[in-house]
């Protein structure tokens, strides 16, 4: 049996992780496994019924079980300036922290029936399968940081420990695939990237079959517009990350379709849309739960190494778009609109 906590959020969270839940249990009844579902409240809707944006009994029933599951958290009404009042995202920041989930991996694929949303030319894009893989606790979000008068400055800190985890990461990722890995850095100027380097490529002895090439991140933040196919596992730092990784994804075309994991130093990772809480169309039944579907899939490959019907899932996800089924956000001419429930629907039935 796997245990999995489940956090459905603000605004379209409940619609979009109830779809998750529907194709986790056709995979269960298809595949013959056994999913325990148990839901716990974080964000602003955490705030309004406990006073707190992330309750000591959800960090506890998390570290309890085999993953967890999240829809989105956040949204206007809990929109504050005032440093006093608790605010939805400090409950994803002690999540990450409680939990110790270091890594962020955002996997960047096309589907063919989308290719024709994004921005790129089709034949740049056709066929792209990255992960970006992003430290999520150190660097520069993290470092000393002060406001002197008409100074300040923040502090880039890493140190080899926090490298050296991450860079096996990504190398152990790329076993399973391409065994190619971009490590990004600016080594040319920041001595905290002289030591990334240093330190993957030491990292790198213990994965001789792999490929390690060093990029500098402005040349990245060209190539993947350039050349994208060219990059099976990119590996980088915090703030390095947040940016390639939304380069990346954008590559695709939409925010609805885009699934994330983060993992740590403990056996429980964290399974969520790229997206947010979408507050501007909430409860309207009309969110794309593709993104969050995929993510399933992600913790089904990832968490409970269930290879096979992780990629059950996400062929059915292709074949519902090949078959023309698209949510408002990614709709086109001539395609069958449908809502959230009925997209949830159709990838169920087609696993
Ligand atoms: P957003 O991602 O929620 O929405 C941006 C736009 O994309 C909106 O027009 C929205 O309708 C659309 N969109 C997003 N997901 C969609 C989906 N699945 N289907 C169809 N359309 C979709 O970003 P935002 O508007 O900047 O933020 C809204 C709230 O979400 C804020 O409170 C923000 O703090 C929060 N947020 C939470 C997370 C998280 O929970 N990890 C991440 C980002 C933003």
């Amino acid at each position: 049996m796997y245990k999995v906590a489940v956090i459905n959020g603000d605004g379209i969270g409940p619609e979009i992780v109830k779809e998750a839940i529907k194709i986790l249990n056709k995979v269960a009844a298809k595949y013959n496994h056994n999913f325990e579902f148990k839901e716990v409240l974080m964000g602003g809707i955490a705030i309004d019924k406990t006073g707190s944006p992330l309750p000591e009994e959800t960090l506890e029933v998390c570290k309890q079980s085999d993953a967890v599951l999240m829809g989105a958290i956040g949204g206007p009404k809990w929109d504050t300036t005032d440093s006093d009042k608790p605010r939805p995202e400090q409950g994803l920041l002690g999540i990450r922290k409680g939990l110790e989930l270091y890594a962020n991996l955002r996997p960047v694929k096309v589907f063919e029936a989308l290719i024709d949303s994004s921005t790129l030319k089709k034949d740049i894009i056709s066929g792209i399968d990255i992960i970006v893989v992003r430290e999520l606790t150190g660097g520069i979000y993290f470092g000393a940081r002060a406001r002197e008068k008409d100074r300040a400055y923040d502090t880039c800190d890493y140190s080899r420990y926090e490298i050296e985890r991450i860079v096996k990461l990504a190398f152990d990722l790329s076993l399973k695939r391409r065994r190619v890995v971009h490590s990004v850095d600016k080594a040319n100027v920041l001595e905290s990237s002289r030591l990334w380097r240093e330190v993957a490529i030491e990292a790198a002895k213990d994965y001789t079959q792999v490929e390690l090439v060093h990029q500098l991140v402005d040349n990245t933040a060209m190539q993947l517009i350039r050349n994208p196919k060219q990059f099976d596992v990119i590996v980088t730092e915090n703030m390095f990350g947040d940016i390639l990784s939304d380069e990346a994804a954008m590559l695709t075309g939409s925010l609805g379709m885009l699934p994330s994991a983060s993992m740590g130093t403990g056996k429980v990772s964290l399974y969520e849309p790229c997206h947010g809480s979408a507050p501007d169309i909430a409860g309207e039944g009309i969110a794309n739960p593709l993104a969050t579907i995929l993510s399933a899939a992600l913790m089904l490959r990832y968490s409970f190494n269930l290879e096979k019907e992780a990629l059950a899932v996400e062929k059915s996800v292709e074949q519902v778009l090949n078959k023309g089924y698209r949510t408002k956000d990614i709709m086109e001419e001539d395609k069958t609109l449908v809502s959230t429930e009925e997209m949830g629907t159709l990838v169920a039935e087609n696993v």
